[in-house]
């Protein structure tokens, strides 16, 4: 039988697993029994699932495949970052990232093959929109480095800062992250966001709700604009309003990432416009200097670590809990979208998919 006419089990809930299973077993533990293969023991084929008797294993091979993304490259940096490009069966192809941290792995998945909210910052944005991953996709990056890395069951954090803008994916990006909740608790797990205020408002509402970050970049409305097309649509003022009306357990906090540009959003001033912008929501800022790619920003650059320095300094100042994060892949182009901006780059018959020519 080909396999395309076989139902993919990874991304499948506990109630489709059922419903695919009630032919050959319906009884309710056969469906647990195989979820638990696939979300938390990262089978990578029905064969492996030995506690279901030979002959269900041979039924269900009939109608049900295990299949994740096709690995096209790995790129590994001094730091002992691992960079993955990975293929899908319509040639789309995008980036996860494995990073190693103190004590634990964090891992960095894609939500859709490209992005159409246009960050002229982000080698992602720039090359355009793509389409939305499934739930399965996405929980297929997160099996691939797992499996690969030789990572099952080792203490990893998630964070949805890939390729793509998750809340404009929130089906997909909520069924992966309830199958990620099998290995990792949601307070482990990251959503980061360009701003998307009815996004924000549903994640608010969601069972397993993950950590929140949201990407600043800019302490003006106009300057957001120019930096972050989509800003137009939901402006600052709804976005902090939307972000204060976010619920946090106690000790939890919204995460603020800042791309420092040179020149750009750089100043003193924007240094302190920042903390009023966030007064009353617990958080921390996070800033990232611009990880460059020639080929795309030419014309954008960081400044240079006295800049970041001075302004981190000015936030700390204000009692603002401020981090740099000093270029943790760059060697790698672990910036969003940079790695398959360069296999964009080598030609177009390893990256189409549903992402548009760039
Ligand atoms: N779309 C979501 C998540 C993916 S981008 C979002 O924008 O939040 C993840 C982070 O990478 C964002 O904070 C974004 O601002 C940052 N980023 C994008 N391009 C970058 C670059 N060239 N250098 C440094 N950070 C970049
Ligand atoms: Fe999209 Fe995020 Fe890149 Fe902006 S930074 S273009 S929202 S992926």
């Amino acid at each position: 039988m080909p396999t395309r006419a076989r139902r993919n089990l990874v991304g499948a809930s506990r109630a489709e697993l059922q419903a695919l299973l009630a032919e050959l077993d319906p009884r309710p533990f056969r469906a647990e029994q195989v979820y638990q293969w696939v979300a938390r023991r990262m089978a990578a084929s029905v064969g492996e699932m030995t506690n279901l008797p030979k002959a269900l294993r041979e039924a269900l091979s009939e109608h049900a495949v295990v299949a994740d993304p096709d690995v096209l490259e790995v790129r590994r940096g001094g730091d002992g970052t691992a960079k993955y490009a990975l293929a899908f069966p319509d040639g789309a192809v995008v980036e996860a990232v494995a990073m190693p941290m103190e004590g634990h792995t964090t891992i960095c998945l894609s939500s859709q093959t490209g992005c159409a909210v246009g960050c002229i910052f982000c080698v992602t944005g720039v090359l355009g929109a793509g389409r939305n991953l499934t739930g399965g996709e996405i929980f297929g990056q997160y099996r691939t480095i797992l499996r690969s890395e030789g990572m099952v069951g080792a203490p990893v954090n998630v964070v949805f800062m890939g390729m793509g803008e998750p809340l404009l994916n929130l089906a997909g990006v909520s069924r992966a992250v309830e199958l990620i909740a099998e290995t990792v608790s949601p307070r482990r797990v990251t959503v980061s966001t360009s701003g998307i205020v009815p996004g924000i408002r549903k994640l608010a509402g969601l069972e397993r709700r993950p950590k929140l970050a949201v990407s600043l970049n800019a302490t003006t409305q106009e300057q957001r604009e120019r930096l972050m097309p989509i800003a137009a649509r939901w402006p600052l003022d709804e976005l902090l309003a939307a972000l204060r009306a976010f619920p946090l357990e106690r000790g939890r906090r919204i995460t603020f990432e800042y791309v420092m540009l040179a020149g750009i959003n750089d100043s003193d001033d924007d240094a302190r416009r920042l903390p009023r912008l966030l007064k009353g929501i617990p958080c921390k800022v996070n800033l990232i200097p611009l990880n460059p790619d020639q080929r795309y920003l030419g014309e954008l650059e960081a400044p240079d670590e006295e800049r970041i320095s001075a302004f981190a300094g000015i936030l700390a100042s204000a009692h603002v809990n401020v981090t740099v994060r000093w270029s943790k892949g760059r060697e790698v182009a672990a910036a969003c979208g940079q790695l398959r901006g360069q296999i964009i780059a080598r030609g177009p018959a390893q990256a189409g998919g549903g992402s548009p020519a760039p």
